[in-house]
């Protein structure tokens, strides 16, 4: 269909047709999905692997299709990002996240770091900083709590405002971070550039550092980089205890993965990590 040639006729291949349905039919399940309460947020702890404390707690989306079942994220955010529509999204997760954290605080829960994740189509909005003033203040949350969780390849695109923004937003005390780092585009360089405070280094790197040199050099690389640009870094997907022992052993003291805990509803987040300390 590439030589379609501009003939739109010949777009309408059977297989192309069921493919083109299913894409609307999630995208108006995804249209709703928010009205009828489908949505929900998970939480994973995340860890100061030396000290065992809990240090932040990352805000993961859930999708709960009455008839499609779990669908994961990573499927429905690039749709969500494709139509636009992860701008409500977004907000609803930057509130709903906000106000959580507040509630565990109001029951006893010792403040952390909520964690965010930001598309780059949301961060590039015009009101994204105006909404989260908006929110922030509503939800009467510290700013210096909150850290949003950008990918590298935001700050390929449209530098200067990413960057003009990404300055606002420091300033108002969030903190910054760049998820799956090392998978993406961003030179080096741009970290010079950018006021982020955080890098988390891709579950890829962390998954087969054990099993292949090159991922641990990656890995040791990136820790190094971060501890001589005085940045805080940050392993996730940490599986198994080698792992853990080998990013201690690089001083990589932050640490997110299965082998302490997978994301999980709020209030089994409370009842695990609350003021009871079931530690
Ligand atoms: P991410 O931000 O890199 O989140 C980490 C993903 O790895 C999560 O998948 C998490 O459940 C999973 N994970 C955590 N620890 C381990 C581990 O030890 N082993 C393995 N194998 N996996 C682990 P999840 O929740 O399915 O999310 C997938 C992606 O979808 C996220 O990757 C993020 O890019 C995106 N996403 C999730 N929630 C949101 C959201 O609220 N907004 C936006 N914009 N994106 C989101
Ligand atoms: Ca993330
Ligand atoms: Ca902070
Ligand atoms: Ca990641």
């Amino acid at each position: 269909c590439k030589e379609a040639g501009g003939n739109q006729f010949q777009f309408y291949h059977p297989e192309m047709e069921t493919e083109m349905m299913e894409r609307m039919k999630l995208e108006t399940a995804l249209f709703k999905a928010l009205e009828y309460e489908e949505m929900d947020l998970h939480y994973q702890p995340q860890f100061n692997m030396k000290t065992k404390e809990l240090i932040g707690i990352e805000a993961l989306i859930r999708w709960d299709h009455p008839s499609y079942g779990r669908l994961s994220p990573d499927l429905f955010i690039s749709l969500a990002e494709e139509t636009g529509l992860i701008i409500p999204i977004g907000e609803w997760v930057l509130r709903k996240a906000c106000r959580q954290m507040q509630e565990w605080m109001a029951s006893g829960m010792k403040p952390v770091t909520i964690a965010v994740n930001i598309s780059p189509r949301h961060f590039s909005h015009a009101s994204f900083i105006e909404n989260i003033q908006v929110i922030l203040a509503e939800e009467k949350i510290d700013p210096g709590q909150v850290e949003l969780e950008l990918t590298e390849n935001l700050l390929m695109h449209n530098n200067d405002k990413n960057a003009e923004k990404m300055e606002v937003l420091r300033d108002m005390g969030l903190d910054l971070a760049i998820d799956d780092f090392g998978t993406g585009y961003s030179s080096l360089r741009y970290l010079k550039d950018f006021p982020v405070s955080l890098l988390k280094i891709d579950r890829s790197f962390i998954d087969s550092m054990n099993k292949d040199a090159k991922s641990a050099a990656i890995t040791k690389s990136i820790i190094t980089m971060a501890q001589n640009l005085e940045l805080k870094v940050m392993a996730e997907g940490i599986e198994t205890e080698e792992q853990m022992e080998a990013l201690l052993e690089q001083d990589c003291f932050y640490g997110q993965g299965y082998l302490f805990s997978k994301p999980m509803p709020a209030e089994e987040l409370f009842n695990t990590y609350g003021p009871v300390e079931a530690k």
